[in-house]
């Protein structure tokens, strides 16, 4: 029975490969869990059509999916190049100017940000996602600062630019992303995650502003600065800040080096595991698919590998985004994790999970003891803050559960959770029975041959409020 569902499950990026119904639809289908709007592209015209859709297919499939609105942050651009390309030698002397609004061609080139405000003499300033590496000899100004290259290469039009070693002094949050912010406060959106965060403090900052806008939506941190990971400490602020986070391979490997990649992914996925926080494996993870319709050898075992380590989430970008194979990718990347999680168990924790609240995590941990020990076909929650439904997650048990909820938002943000399936009911004592009944019933949960009926761990509460988990039981439906 628990081959049905996968346990890790998929985050698809929404971009020109999958605008309109049809695709869309074809996403939901094929196993998508949650979809992510990227702010740095788009309108909001397109994204009030992206959320109706999306919606509308979830409900059609009868399954709670997740809405993430992902905030450009102080990603940072080159403006417009002439002719679209500008050749660099080892030695020239460069000006960034956030004045600048027409590249002549010359040695001064217009930049989207202001880096004279930021950057400071001896900074390196990579440019072309990291192509060409400069080092910062002068503010000539206050918008603009002289770099000096260190390696032959070319740079074009609007392309990315990363500061590995400049802090950005708690100021990430753009001009954009304020509006940004309130847009999707208004918005159907389940998470707002944040780019280029480097302290648990950036992470304060924007929960502030969120409230303040009224969102009901949770924070994924992306991980993908150098000050954010260099030291274990912050690393672990952050998580505790946060409701989850992103391995943000892209960027992360730019500002810090390739070869840390791995090992900030194993901590990052423990430390979530162990505070109870969503965790996000992102970017390339079936990266040839963008061209090709089957996976490379080393990107199913970069997805089995984010799965046995027991990542709640695998993330696709371009591969859906703007490649030629969006459903396929989809249907490869789940086939890799149903395999992967029936023939291996992930791997301990080696520390308890400590969680956020330690009654939720008591009764989590008993619960899936007890399921894991009888063999249960199914745990099923109720859960009114999806706190219960997140605990019992954190114990990464090796059997599907199905979480009830009377919050949509709630069934939103648990679409992401390890393990889950999340529903939407309206409160009742026995909901979770009546929901796992229902879906029997209409012959979502199968049984195994020769079986009559489902051994189920329900994990429930007398009351529908926080902290009124108080029951575990075993049930045969
Ligand atoms: P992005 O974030 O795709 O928004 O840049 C992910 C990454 O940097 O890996
Ligand atoms: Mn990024």
């Amino acid at each position: 029975m628990s081959k049905l569902f996968k346990r890790t499950k998929i985050l698809a990026t929404v971009g020109p490969s999958v605008f309109g119904e049809e695709k869309l639809r074809e996403m939901v289908y094929a196993g998508v869990n949650g979809f992510r709007l990227n702010f740095s592209h788009g309108t909001y015209d397109e994204r009030d059509e992206q959320i109706q859709i999306i919606r509308k297919y979830a409900a059609e499939r009868g399954k709670s999916v997740a809405i993430v609105q992902d905030l450009q942050g102080p990603k940072i651009r080159l403006g417009d190049i002439k002719d679209n390309h500008f050749d660099i030698k080892t030695g020239d002397e460069i000006i960034l100017d956030y004045a600048c609004k027409e590249h002549d061609g010359g040695n001064v080139l217009p930049v989207q940000y202001n880096l004279a405000e930021k950057v400071k003499v001896g900074e390196p300033v990579l440019l072309f996602d990291g192509k060409v590496e400069g080092i910062t000899t002068e503010i000539v100004s206050s918008t603009a600062i002289k770099i000096k290259a260190e390696n032959d290469g070319f740079v074009m039009s609007r392309k990315g630019i990363n500061l590995p070693d400049t802090d950005m002094g708690g100021d990430i949050i753009t001009e954009k992303d304020m509006a940004d912010i309130e847009f999707g406060a208004s918005r159907d959106f389940d998470y707002v995650a944040m780019s280029f965060i480097q302290t648990a403090e950036d992470i304060n900052k924007l929960r502030q502003i969120m409230v303040s806008y009224g969102s009901t939506a949770q924070i994924i941190a992306k991980i993908e600065t150098k000050k954010a990971v260099m030291d274990d400490e912050n690393l672990e602020e952050i998580v505790k800040a946060t409701d989850g986070i992103m391995v943000a391979r892209g960027d992360l490997a730019y500002e810090a080096g390739a070869e840390i990649v791995p090992i900030v992914q194993r901590k990052l996925i423990a430390l979530c595991r162990q505070y109870g926080k969503l965790c996000i494996v992102a970017t390339q993870m079936m990266g040839s698919m963008v061209d090709n319709p089957r996976p490379t050898r080393a990107e199913v075992s970069d997805v089995a590998t984010a799965v046995l380590l027991g990542a709640d989430v695998v993330m696709l970008s371009d591969e859906t985004a703007n490649g030629k194979y969006p459903i396929e990718t989809v249907k490869e990347m789940k086939k890799v994790i149903l395999y992967t999680q029936e023939n291996s168990r992930i791997v301990p924790l080696g520390k308890e999970v400590t969680g956020e609240y330690k009654s939720y995590d008591a009764i989590s941990q008993a619960a899936v003891r007890l399921a894991e020990k009888i063999e249960a076909d199914l745990i099923a929650v109720g859960t009114r803050s999806g706190a219960t439904a997140t605990a019992i997650a954190s114990q990464r048990p090796n059997i599907p559960m199905i979480s009830v909820t009377s919050n949509p938002r709630v069934a939103g943000q648990l679409a992401l959770t390890y393990a889950n399936s999340s529903y939407v009911r309206p409160y009742a004592e026995d909901y979770a029975v009546d929901l796992v009944q229902e879906l029997k019933a209409n012959g979502y949960l199968k049984l195994e041959e020769g079986k009559k009926d489902l051994t189920v761990v329900f994990v429930t509460g007398l009351r529908d409020e926080e902290g009124g988990t108080n029951r575990i039981e075993i049930r045969k439906i």
